[in-house]
């Protein structure tokens, strides 16, 4: 699905060296490239502060703590996302209230959110799923009026520009109260291991986030809240510096992909390609088809006999997972959803594949739905 080695190779000079400066040093942990990384990255989104921490569903967490939800506080979010935001949500003893998402988008459904605010509701947590942001615009607003904290879960959009219908644009994660990233390898900023961040123009809860990834400690050995351990490593910050400059060229070349599998599969019977949303730029973290009468397994295993990769994001809708399993849920509660999980696949997507590659997996992918 993808090809991190070729996207190493092109950045190995600088990389290695960077990874060698820590070992030099021997500042595995809080060394200079992690405060380096993270001004670069402010810079980047345009935001007033970013907070590094271990992985994405960290980040997730610690907003959650941050903006002190307390147990049995309700948070909104979408039935069709990877498990992390639902997951940390239920850790934390609050209640997740999943809404189903819009058919073509994939993006959480506003009209829903809506419906399933109560006096326990306290945050909203948009998921800019695949790589587009979801109507911020219009959650922001939500949110504004029955006083609740938004959370953006961006892990799939980092870059990713969100317009406002006044023209004016913001990066994905830093229009919500906290933003929440990951630099998981595959991500479309990934390090070589696992890290995550947070982004809040807000100064007291960055003060706050930044708090409880360390401890809960404000001052060296004084610990004002409950805090946990989680920190990006100076080993991947020195990675992440060198990648975040070849970020807006990597979601170039993910779009090249993207046109690409577009132009093959855009008017087939059997083939709905994905839809761009007109409020965000795409960033492509997955391009991802809805199937229209196809055996999905069947195609999947003749592609993997031709030697091309295909994930189906995500194959159970949260609501039917065990984790979450609750008498509150029940199959054909989230029909979109539902039908989504039934039918997408994800094709190989990354930021190395060479015309060739992309002929032999639309031209493959072709051949065998008509076969
Ligand atoms: C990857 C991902 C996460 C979790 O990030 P980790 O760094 O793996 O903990 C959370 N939410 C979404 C939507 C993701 O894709």
């Amino acid at each position: 699905m993808v090809d991190l080695r070729g996207q190493y190779e092109k950045i190995k000079t600088e990389v290695d060296q960077n990874i060698q400066e820590v070992l030099n040093t021997t500042a595995f942990i809080n060394g200079p490239a992690v405060k380096e990384f993270q001004a670069q990255l402010e810079i980047y989104l345009k935001v007033k502060h970013v907070i590094p921490c271990a992985n994405g569903t960290d980040a997730l967490q610690i907003a959650m703590m941050a903006l002190d939800l307390k147990p049995g506080d309700e948070v909104i979010t979408a039935d069709f996302t990877y498990v992390a935001t639902a997951e940390v949500i239920g850790l934390l003893g609050l209640t997740p209230v999943l809404v189903d998402v819009k058919p073509d988008t994939f993006e959480i459904d506003t009209d829903a959110i809506e419906r399933h605010i109560g006096p326990k509701t306290k945050a909203i947590v948009p998921v800019h799923l695949f790589g587009q942001c979801a109507n911020m615009e219009k959650i922001m607003a939500i949110a504004k009026k029955h006083n609740l904290y938004v959370i953006e879960d961006t892990a799939q959009a980092i870059g990713a520009d969100y317009t406002f219908s006044n023209g004016s644009t913001q990066k994905a994660g830093t229009i919500g109260h906290v933003g929440c990233t990951s630099f998981f390898p595959s991500k479309n900023l990934g390090c070589f291991g696992d890290g995550g961040a947070m982004y809040t123009n807000d100064d007291e809860l960055a003060k706050k986030l930044r708090m409880i990834a360390h401890h809960g400690q404000s001052v060296q050995y004084k610990h004002d809240v409950l805090g946990i351990n989680s920190r990006l490593d100076t080993i991947q910050a020195a990675v992440l510096k060198v990648k975040l400059k070849h970020l807006n060229e990597y979601a170039a070349a993910r779009n090249k992909v993207a046109a690409h599998y577009d132009r093959a599969f855009k008017n087939h019977a059997k083939l709905e390609i994905p839809v761009r949303s007109k409020q965000s730029t795409h960033v492509f973290h997955q391009y991802t088809l809805k199937l229209k009468g196809v055996n999905r397994e069947f195609l999947r295993e003749q592609l993997a006999e031709r030697g091309i990769a295909s994930m189906v994001y995500y194959p159970i809708p949260l609501h039917l997972q065990k984790a979450f399993a609750t008498d509150r849920y029940k199959p054909g509660d989230f029909p979109v959803t539902e039908q989504l999980c039934a039918t997408v696949l994800s094709l190989p997507m990354h930021t190395e594949m060479d015309e060739d590659t992309m002929n032999y997996i639309t031209t493959n992918v072709l051949e065998i739905l008509n076969k």
